[in-house]
């Protein structure tokens, strides 16, 4: 509506925030309601993620997962078939602390050979292998509430932080596809939350915060918090400037 009228949209609009959720709620038909966050399935940094044919694609270890988990929802749809597997062992699955591991697509076996057999990924052993074998930093303690740079060995891509081996059973696999939080584009404002249009000027009346406003987040999110900081500040901003008028 505020297109139509003129106003200049800002920011990045094939972009998107989203987390690897688990993958049957990942494919809910269109129209249906589901709420992504109780799906979420996370806590990819204690183990590795797999795609269908047993291969890693991503750093599982790259930051700290406030950082990186909205651009990592949508690795999952470059995969095949739109969907990864997380691997864990036994020393971390009380740790994960996720809603969306307590529900859904989860496959367990005594051994990495058994589980690649039931996952139907023939690649995982070997990758699990040469994943163990670039754990080589034990000395570092595991510590996945900072940047510990317990960091793997020669192997791409590396887990730069958290790399501990996944050798005790039982293990688990997770499914997980791409789910949409919210998208980045929006309308261009001021610092009065007043919403431009096409030549700059302020459009009478006309303001924004929160969600609609563009220009914010690009190819990532700012971290935790941020969206509703966004909301309260520019909206308390909003809310007294359209109060003068
Ligand atoms: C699953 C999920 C998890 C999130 N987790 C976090 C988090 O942990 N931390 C964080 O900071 N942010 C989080 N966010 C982002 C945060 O929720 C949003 O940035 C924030 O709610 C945006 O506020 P808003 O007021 O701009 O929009 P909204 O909260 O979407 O409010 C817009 C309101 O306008 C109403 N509306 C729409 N059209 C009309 C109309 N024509 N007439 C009248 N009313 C209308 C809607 O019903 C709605 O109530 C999350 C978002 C989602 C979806």
């Amino acid at each position: 509506m505020a297109l139509e009228i003129g106003a200049q949209p800002a920011g990045h609009w094939s972009g998107c925030h989203a987390y690897a959720i688990d993958y049957q709620r990942s494919r809910i038909p269109e129209g249906q309601d589901i709420t992504p966050l109780a799906d979420a399935r996370n806590d990819y940094n204690l183990g590795v993620q797999v795609n269908v044919n047993g291969v890693r694609f991503l750093d599982e270890g790259e930051d700290l997962r406030s950082y990186i988990s909205s651009r990592y929802g949508a690795r999952l749809l470059e995969q095949p078939q739109g969907m990864a597997w997380q691997i864990f062992d036994a020393k971390v699955t009380h740790l994960l602390t996720d809603e969306g591991y307590r529900t859904g697509l989860c496959v367990t076996a005594n051994s990495i050979e058994k589980l690649a057999e039931a996952l139907r990924t023939p690649g995982l052993t070997e990758t699990i292998d040469e994943f163990n074998a670039a754990v080589q930093q034990e000395d570092i303690p595991l510590d996945c509430t900072i940047r510990d740079g317990r960091g793997t060995v020669g192997i791409t891509p590396p887990k730069s932080n958290w790399a501990q081996k996944i050798d005790t059973p039982p293990f688990v696999a997770h499914a997980v596809g791409c789910g949409i939080t919210f998208t980045y584009g929006g309308l261009t404002t001021n610092t009065r939350a007043q919403v431009l249009d096409g030549q700059g000027e302020a459009i009478p009346g006309l303001y924004a915060t929160g969600e609609i406003v563009g220009g914010i987040w690009h190819n990532g999110y700012g971290g935790s918090g941020s969206g509703l900081t966004l909301g309260a500040v520019f909206g308390r901003i909003a809310g007294a400037n359209a109060a003068g008028e």
